[in-house]
């Protein structure tokens, strides 16, 4: 027997998380959108602490654990009123908080985590460089110890939160003769640490509110590790950037709902040729299919949820297969729901110009669709194969 239904829980955050955000998050997407750079910050750092005072940032955090069908439900309703508070969002308490609940010391864990959940204080995550975005093997960052310190060089060259953020967590090769698997290490490195410096903020196509910059690490002294033992730092990324997989699947399907929801309002108002556009059957199909791969991806997404909060075997490979599905999925669906607004969607500051420029960093981030791809035919090759 098999039951699609969240639990209590879930299904009481679902419709919490909808309500706030729909009131407190969704109008002011617009205008964080279009912020200049320097209040972009502010309007930011706002939005995480009004989701922090609703109980909806750190509510997939559980002492050493993280309930990825929460996070599921909060990201997909947070992705939905507005994408760039989510990514930012998600970088501090998901890729950084996540990271440090998972893997941290204690001391790590009661030092940052009741500021990450309270918005008091701002995380992220830097692991990709310039030459190093799909292949985190090809990083130049490196840490030489010096007594109780590390001495970090090196530049990660496109890090949400880099702008805000009090704490960032940096991969970098501790060992590098020692490969993937024990050279790398994942570094602690507070704001104002000698050597830190902070880009000048980028301007992206899409998820424009997010605060974005690079982070050049110039002798940087950072004084921690993740975990406190050297030469874990690619499995934590890895880790926490797979199970980051549901996530990014998550903010796909709330960006795909937007869309639909905003195309549907059009259809049944925009009248042409004396009848409601709806009516047609070719806008009715693009409907159709707005709904169909929303629902295909929130299924995939929350199956791999289950997954990886159970320990399946292949909850890996099938956050894979909802990361693709639903980044492929919103790329459609922001496409379609744009061909239905057509003109009127096509011009500066619509909300469907918007939900566009967004979707499409759905199949660039943290493992690429083609990357996804990948991992799934390396894994799953033999098992195509007839028993
Ligand atoms: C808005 C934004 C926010 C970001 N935030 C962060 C952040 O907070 N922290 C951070 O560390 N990084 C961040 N990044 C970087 C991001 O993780 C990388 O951009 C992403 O992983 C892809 O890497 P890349 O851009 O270097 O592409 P590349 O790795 O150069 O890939 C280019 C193309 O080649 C393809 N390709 C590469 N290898 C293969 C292969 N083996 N087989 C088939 N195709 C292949 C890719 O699929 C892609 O189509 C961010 C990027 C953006 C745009």
């Amino acid at each position: 027997m098999i039951n699609y239904e969240l639990n209590e829980k879930d299904k009481k955050l679902q419709m919490e998380a909808a309500a706030f955000c729909a009131k407190e998050i969704a109008p002011r997407a617009k205008m964080l959108d279009e912020a200049t750079q320097a209040k972009k910050g502010e309007l930011v750092k706002e939005n995480l602490k009004k989701l922090s005072q609703a109980g909806i940032l750190g509510v997939s955090l559980g002492s050493d654990k993280v309930d990825m069908v929460s996070h599921y439900v909060a990201s997909e309703e947070l992705a939905k009123a507005c994408a760039s508070t989510f990514l930012s969002a998600r970088s501090s308490i998901f890729l950084c908080g996540a990271s440090l609940n998972l893997f941290g010391t204690k001391e790590q864990k009661e030092k940052y985590l009741p500021g990450l959940k309270s918005a008091t204080i701002v995380g992220g995550l830097a692991y990709s460089e310039e030459a190093a975005g799909s292949d985190l093997a090809g990083i130049a960052t490196a840490a030489k110890k010096d007594g109780d310190a590390w001495v970090l060089n090196g530049t990660k060259d496109i890090v949400v939160n880099a702008p805000i953020a009090d704490v960032l967590l940096v991969l970098a090769y501790t060992d590098k003769d020692a490969g993937l698997a024990k050279g790398m290490s994942l570094f602690i490195v507070e704001k104002g640490a000698k050597g830190l410096i902070i880009g000048e903020p980028l301007d992206t196509m899409g998820v424009k509110g997010a605060p974005i910059a690079s982070v050049k690490l110039d002798k940087c002294v950072a004084k921690e590790i993740v975990g406190g033992v050297a030469g874990n730092g690619y499995a934590q990324v890895s880790r926490i950037l797979d199970m980051g997989k549901i996530g990014v699947a998550a903010m796909c399907v709330g960006i795909g709902v937007a869309c639909m929801e905003r195309a549907t309002l059009h259809a049944k108002s925009r009248r042409a040729f004396g009848k409601a556009i709806g009516s047609y059957q070719e806008v009715g199909f693009k409907l159709a299919d707005m709904f169909t791969n929303n629902d295909v991806g929130r299924l995939l997404a929350l199956r791999a949820a289950w997954a990886m909060n159970t320990g399946e075997a292949e909850a890996e490979i099938i956050a894979s297969c909802a990361k693709l599905f639903a980044g492929e999925g919103v790329t459609r669906i922001a496409n379609l729901a744009m061909q239905v607004f057509a003109g009127h969607g096509y011009i500066k500051g619509t909300d469907i110009e918007r939900l566009y420029r967004d979707a499409r960093f759905g199949e660039i981030c943290e493992g690429t669709t083609e990357i996804q791809r990948v991992l799934i035919a390396k894994k799953e090759l033999d098992k195509f194969l007839p028993a």
